[in-house]
């Protein structure tokens, strides 16, 4: 929570923050996040503006996660910016809104909209390179460090059961 009682609700007055805090959890998506805990460098400007105060801002950490071919771990650092309008809890709104962020006592909490911001700046579907040539689909092999990977041609599992039909003698009526 950020304080914002400093700007006096005067609009126009400005602060500049900077200030590093542990990630929350699942910060990101299931196969590339930012670990609970690790550093995220925060730089913000506050503006007190009529209704509220105008917060603008980037965000910054290391990312880890997993190649969604071949399931490599990845290291990735994302930057993020953002911006929110968040409205004084006391300001009359003729109807309630979910859709808008409040104070709550002139304290601002950060932690949904940069997670907003940082699962929008994810890819959905992350890979170690962009050609990844991702897993072998009959041993799971690696095929970006075996790119000359192959396997005899082996009897599909169907055929194989049909093999075993035809020599049924019962089938022969
Ligand atoms: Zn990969
Ligand atoms: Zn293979």
């Amino acid at each position: 929570m950020l304080d914002t009682r400093e700007l006096g609700r005067r609009p126009g007055v400005q602060r500049e923050v900077s200030l590093s805090v542990p990630a929350p959890a699942d910060l990101g998506i299931e196969v590339l996040r930012v670990r609970e805990g690790a550093p995220v460098e925060i730089d913000l400007r506050l503006e007190a503006v009529l209704e509220g105060v105008l917060v603008t801002g980037s965000a910054e950490a290391e990312l880890s996660g997993e190649c969604a071919r071949c399931l490599e771990p990845i290291s990735d650092a994302i930057e993020v910016r953002f911006q929110e309008l968040f409205l004084y809890d006391d300001q009359a709104l003729s109807e309630e809104d979910d859709e808008v962020s409040m104070l709550e006592d002139d304290l601002l909490d950060l932690e949904p909209l940069l997670r907003d911001a940082v699962v929008l700046a994810l890819p959905f579907r992350p890979l170690c390179r962009d050609d990844c040539p991702g897993l072998c689909p009959e041993c799971g092999a690696r095929l970006a460090d075996d790119p000359d990977h192959a396997h005899e041609a082996a009897i599909d599992p169907r055929w194989a059961s049909l093999a075993t039909l035809q020599q049924d003698p019962q089938q022969e009526d």
